[in-house]
């Protein structure tokens, strides 16, 4: 059953372009929806390919009958023969406009026949939402700042509903500790996690004017306006092309510099020359407090909060692992150059969960609920080689090694069943494992769920298994051990090492570089230690590098003592690791606006109306009653009712 919730009376047929729009409830039933723009299907790939060199062969057949016209002109041939040759040429022109027509279409998603093309299916739905005040530019009377949007009320119900059923979906299904913490963030903390030297972006300036721009982003346009504007680009020369936009994260600074120079890119307003790419930090700094001794910054996620309170956690949790802790809340973003709407903004909420688990074990008890579920998958190998995402098993894809872990598997699947029961369009969503490069070192694996919308493939929720990375990084800088333990039944005998530096020894060597040299011996690593031992026992000294100190310093046989020893013990202590779940909402609702959005013609055919077809579960209104209105009322009703 459909069921129409509002319609805006006075502005049916009043907006731009003489579009109406109309919020509806109900389900979308797919097979009455019409299409959402043209997408390419998946066959389209291999057809591009062919089509391009067809239109090579072409072209290359266009210049030599041309050239057969012009020397037949030159040698005075009889009026027959030319007109023969013309002809020919214009048939072949025809059929090279024909091949450029398709082509055209394989590239941009529309047929030319009338189905919307992306731009325009997505102008249509960003006018309808933006005059809706679904959501708006912030501070538009004074012209807006680029990346900040304030929610209307349509919209606020639809934020609402969503970040509801997440919480339902993840935080009370999975009994997550949910916690709320401050935007305003120590230095100390984020200096810890590594944002304040690492959270980057690499930045290319115009060298004339200083205007900035994304270096990925300028290349990654520079791919895509050749491959969909320039149809004449060799069949080679489109696939090198598509390689650097399915591994553009996975490119370093100096190659995505060299790939910018290669092609010759330049700064899009001016043409300028542009500068190397270089990082820039996304987070706004600000200072705590009158004195501004005190530095700090705006958060750029909410996790941090969640890791730095670990401790009372897991004490709240009763001192049991596996626990999760979720926290919904705004980030904040310096983005170089914000662009397409919602979805890169300066400010935006994310909801996230840190799930903690012994990594010795990272099986999960509910997996078995997920393991069945077959969606679109693209693994990393499949993105190197060109192909594209396909339908495969979780269960299959966890068993193969493909996803690192059940916990991170069960999460994808979670994540999976919460977009889809959202309203996202199943054949629209895929998971993308990340590329080598572009996964933190640390990491062990991470997927994104990307949404395909009219601005391509949007990774909207991020799934990572970040080891335990972040709990080792506040547990050094903080001092406070911020570990889990597992009590052994029996007490268990271990060989442990032990490196005991002799301080005595270290400090009349080293006089105030001791303290370093103490604690770069007591961070090796047993296999570290135990070549230092054997060395030390045959050659009496050794160089050993301190990181702290940049430099090699001599250690003799009577500075450290290295030993195995066995001890008994009740229990193990071990730092968690950590599986993140980051869902970006507003980019979940901003793809959901579009795959509840579709247009038609009103039925005399002289407008064209806009829809919005919500799931109930996100509707920004469930019911409405409209009082009974003479005047006009049967129109008005029709209206309504127009092929409900
Ligand atoms: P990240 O921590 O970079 O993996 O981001 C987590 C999630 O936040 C992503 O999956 C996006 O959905 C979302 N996100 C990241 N940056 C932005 C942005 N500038 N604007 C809106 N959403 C964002």
């Amino acid at each position: 059953m459909h069921f129409i919730i509002t319609l805006i009376s006075s502005s049916i047929s009043s907006g731009h372009n003489r579009v109406a729009s109309r919020l509806l409830t109900a389900k979308p039933q797919r097979s009455t929806v019409p299409p959402f723009f043209n997408r390419q299907p998946p066959s389209m790939a291999g057809s591009e390919e062919s089509l391009r060199k067809a239109l090579a062969e072409k072209l290359s057949a266009v210049e030599a009958q041309g050239n057969a016209v012009r020397a037949l002109k030159a040698a005075k041939a009889s009026k027959p023969e030319i007109d023969a040759a013309i002809e020919a040429l214009n048939n072949l022109k025809l059929d090279k406009s024909s091949i450029e027509k398709q082509l055209q279409a394989a590239v941009s998603g529309g047929d030319g026949d009338g189905a919307l093309s992306r731009e325009a299916f997505r102008q249509a739905a960003v006018n309808t939402l933006e005059r809706r005040l679904f959501y708006i530019p912030s501070f538009k009377i004074y012209r807006g700042v680029a990346g900040l949007y304030d929610y209307g009320p349509p919209g606020c119900a639809v934020k609402s509903n969503v970040l509801t059923f997440w919480r339902q979906h993840f935080v009370l299904e999975e009994n997550m500790l949910e916690v709320d913490c401050p935007c305003v963030t120590p230095e100390v903390v984020l200096k810890a996690s590594g944002h304040v030297e690492k959270f980057t972006d690499l930045m290319v300036k115009d060298k004339k004017t200083g205007t900035c721009y994304r270096a990925d982003h300028l290349l990654k346009d520079f791919c895509n306006d050749k491959l969909q504007k320039d149809l004449t680009i060799s069949a080679e020369k489109a696939a090198e092309l598509k390689h650097v936009l399915a591994t553009l994260d996975d490119l370093s600074p100096d190659a995505l510099g060299a790939k910018i120079k290669e092609y010759g890119i330049t700064a899009p307003d001016t043409k300028n020359p542009l500068s190397d790419p270089y990082p820039f930090n996304l987070m706004f700094q600000t200072s705590i407090g009158p004195s501004g001794l005190s530095p700090g910054y705006m958060r750029p996620e909410t996790a941090q909060g969640i890791f730095v309170n670990f401790k009372d956690l897991y004490y709240y949790n009763g001192n049991k692992l596996p626990f999760a802790a979720a926290q919904i809340g705004q980030a904040f973003r310096n983005e170089i150059s914000p662009r397409q709407g919602l979805l890169r903004v300066r400010e935006f909420t994310l909801a996230e969960i840190e799930h903690f688990v012994d990594p010795e074990d990272k099986s999960h008890p509910k997996y078995t609920e997920v393991a069945d579920l077959e969606f679109l998958m693209f693994p990393r190998e499949e993105q190197m080689s060109g192909q594209s995402a396909k339908k495969i098993r979780l269960g299959d894809a966890v068993s193969k090694g493909i996803v690192n872990n059940e916990t991170l598997g069960y999460f994808i699947g979670r994540v999976y069943l919460f977009l889809s029961r959202l309203g996202i369009d199943k054949d629209r969503l895929r998971f993308r494992q990340h590329l080598a490069n572009e996964m933190a070192h640390y990491a062990a694996d991470c997927w994104d769920a990307e949404i395909e919308c009219s601005y391509g493939w949007i990774e909207c929720v991020g799934i990572a298994d970040r080891s335990a990375y972040d709990l080792r990084a506040h547990s050094e800088k903080s001092s406070v051990p911020l570990v889990a333990a597992e009590k052994f039944a029996e007490p268990r005998e271990v060989e442990k090492l032990v490196i005991a530096p002799v301080k005595k020894e270290l400090g009349l060597a080293f006089k105030g570089n001791q303290k370093n040299v103490v604690e770069a011996l007591e961070a090796m690593n047993e296999k570290e230690a135990l070549e230092m031992k054997a060395a030390l026992e045959s050659k009496g000294e050794v160089e050993f590098y301190v990181c702290t100190l940049g430099k090699n310093v001599p250690i003799k046989r009577n500075m450290v003592s290295i030993s195995k020893e066995k001890k008994k013990e009740h229990q193990r202590v071990f730092t968690p690791s950590v599986i993140e779940p980051s869902f970006g909402i507003g980019r979940i609702i901003y793809c959901l606006f579009e795959h509840s959005f579709y247009t038609r013609p009103s039925k005399a055919g002289d407008e064209q109306l806009n829809v919005f077809r919500f799931p109930p579960l996100v509707a920004p209104i469930k019911c409405t009653v409209f009082p009974l209105v003479q005047i006009n009322s049967t129109r008005m009703l029709q209206k309504l009712f127009q092929s409900h």
